[in-house]
């Protein structure tokens, strides 16, 4: 199975360099996401136009090229290349060689072949009404991984798989604790002491039973944790932790995933404003966690992540929490990703929620553009960049 996987920014570009030159084609530069023996994504990096008829010169990385057109082809696995053919209709069935699927992260969230209809079911029927077939289908179908299983996480895990979602990688370090129950999704006493993730992926279990959790009692800075994670359609943080955060904007940036990154907090008296929350939802095509929004202690952040595993972080003011405001968020979050799904959600989008004066106001923030960003510098390059993280790790702090 070898899928190819590509960001809409980059297949808009490459597209609109074949439709002034049909005389060409655009050779991918990939990097690697092996999954399985027989199981790879290809991730497109970037493009250069080529004449058609390939030239023999191509680079191994270059191991994809974009046609345009819909005249006979010649055998392209003579160049051991995969060949999409683009036609006139973009969202029909592509012409795959050397390829078994495609999926386009952007708008839409557009996958080669569709995921299967699912048996007819009441159950959704108002929100495949409301999202339409195909954008349900695809959130229904896709992979997550949340990142952090406390208030947050767990309600938000709850919403996608009462939504339809059923692969849900649980991703928590912790165990229970007598004072995780108020905000959470209610969890049996009995699980006191247990990993959070086990208590939530056995809950969630009972409750939704088309679900198969899969809970990873580790940060997600450990390594186990970052391989389990490549598998994922949609990375999702809602934690306060920036190790567990800036893995997630690493794996997004390297294997070209959507990223939603959820904070909410009640800060202490005479700080203001005092209640407040945040989504961003981070599209690998036009920034990334370092570009599109920040990290408050990269630093350590970064040393966490190059030893694969959480450090002590000085205490700091223990904010409140309450779970209207970890609801209100975790509803807007889910709603981003609706938006984007749908087709409907053009870019990324970072959302600020807070009350003034007793009354919600919604922000939109606009992270300043950084061209040089050197996170979404190594955007695509997959396993190969993340075997050597400890290495170009340190890079990203220079900036
Ligand atoms: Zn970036």
């Amino acid at each position: 199975m070898r899928r190819l996987i590509l960001t809409d920014p980059l297949l808009r570009a490459a597209l609109q360099a074949l439709r002034r030159a049909p005389e060409t084609a655009a050779a991918l530069t990939v990097g690697l996401c092996r999954l399985a023996p027989d199981r790879e994504d290809l991730l497109a990096r970037s493009f250069r136009q080529i004449p058609w008829p390939p030239p023999a010169d191509l680079r191994p990385e270059e191991a994809v090229l974009l046609r345009w057109g819909t005249m006979v082809l010649p055998e392209p696995e003579a160049q051991g290349r995969a060949l999409w053919v683009l036609g006139e209709d973009p969202a029909g069935p592509p012409r795959l060689h050397g390829l078994d699927g495609v999926a386009v992260i952007g708008p839409g969230m557009p996958v080669w072949p569709d995921p299967p209809a699912s048996e007819p079911s009441a159950r959704w029927i108002r929100t495949r009404g409301a999202l339409g077939e195909a954008a349900w289908r695809r959130l229904a179908a896709a992979r997550y991984g949340i990142i952090g299983c406390g208030r947050t996480g767990s309600l938000l895990a709850e919403a996608l798989a009462a939504a339809g979602a059923r692969a849900l990688i649980l991703v928590d370090p912790d165990r229970l604790e007598p004072g995780n129950l108020g905000e959470m999704i209610p969890l049996p006493e009995g699980a006191i002491g247990r990993p959070k993730v086990e208590a939530l992926a056995e809950t969630l279990q009972e409750r939704f039973p088309w679900v198969a959790p899969e809970p990873l009692t580790v940060s997600a800075a450990a390594r186990p944790a970052l391989h389990a994670l490549r598998t994922c359609d949609l990375l999702i943080t809602t934690v306060d932790r920036d190790a567990a955060r800036l893995a997630a904007g690493v794996l997004a940036a390297l294997y070209l995933k959507p990223l939603l990154d959820i904070g909410a907090g009640v800060g202490l008296p005479g700080v203001q404003p005092r209640v407040g929350a945040e989504a961003r939802l981070i599209l690998p095509g036009d920034s990334c966690l370092l570009c599109g929004g920040g990290l408050a202690e990269p630093r350590l952040a970064s040393e966490a992540l190059a030893r694969a595993r959480e450090v002590e972080t000085p205490a700091a003011p223990r904010a409140g929490s309450l779970r209207s405001l970890n609801m209100a968020i975790v509803g807007l979050a889910l709603r981003l990703w609706e938006e984007l799904l749908a087709g409907e959600l053009p870019a990324s989008r970072w959302l600020r929620l807070v009350w003034i004066g007793g009354t919600p106001v919604l922000q939109e923030m606009a992270p300043a553009p950084r061209p040089d960003c050197p996170l979404c510098a190594q955007r695509g390059a997959g396993d190969a960049a993340l075997s050597a993280l400890p290495a170009w790790l340190p890079t990203l702090l220079k900036s």
